[in-house]
């Protein structure tokens, strides 16, 4: 959903979104997030103040990451509050550009004096992923010499060998008179 910056005054603006899963599939890439698992529910609000516009959000859902440890995907819950500002000067007349007095990393998202709420709340999922992605507390993860995902089954890489020595005893027997 486009925004033209123009529309916004010290009167909040409000969006309310739904975003199905399909907005951001899984590209099957080799990353570490796999894209939503069901509807991102995100709801935004505009406003300006002399020439800074505030722009706060929240967004919820459920994602699909991928496990740092054993590589699997799984489901983590997406719930956060954002809100930046992007300080700007619409230059006169007929042009509007907009010319941004910061560096800001939401620069990229103001283009011909409007901004794209998609790309804001891409961003802004893609700063809500944890440093590091494990699918439970336990995870085991990969044997790392054999690749064998050590929550699904055991692989003898890191068995301990067993003390040899103890000899069976089976089979003897003493016969009585
Ligand atoms: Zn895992
Ligand atoms: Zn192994």
């Amino acid at each position: 959903m486009i925004v033209d910056l123009k529309s916004i005054s010290d009167d909040p603006r409000h969006f309310n979104l739904t975003l199905e899963r399909a907005w951001w599939p899984d590209t099957g890439e080799d990353g570490r997030f796999l894209g939503l698992d069901g509807p991102l529910e995100a709801s935004l609000s505009i406003s300006k103040t002399d020439q800074v516009y505030l722009l706060e959000g929240r967004l919820n859902g459920r994602l699909r990451i991928r496990c740092d440890r054993c590589l699997e995907p799984y489901s983590q819950d997406l719930d956060c509050d954002f809100s930046f500002s992007l300080a700007a000067s619409l230059s006169d007349d007929e042009s509007t550009e907009v010319e941004l007095e910061e560096e800001d990393l939401s620069v990229e998202f103001v283009k011909e004096g409007q901004i794209e709420l998609d790309e804001i709340i891409r961003e802004q999922v893609y700063l809500s992923l944890p440093m590091k992605s494990q699918c439970r507390e336990s995870c085991l993860g990969l044997c790392p010499i054999c690749g064998t995902d050590l929550n699904k089954t055991k692989c003898v890489c890191q068995q301990k060998k067993g003390h040899p020595g103890f000899s069976k005893l089976k089979g003897l027997r003493f016969r009585g008179d």
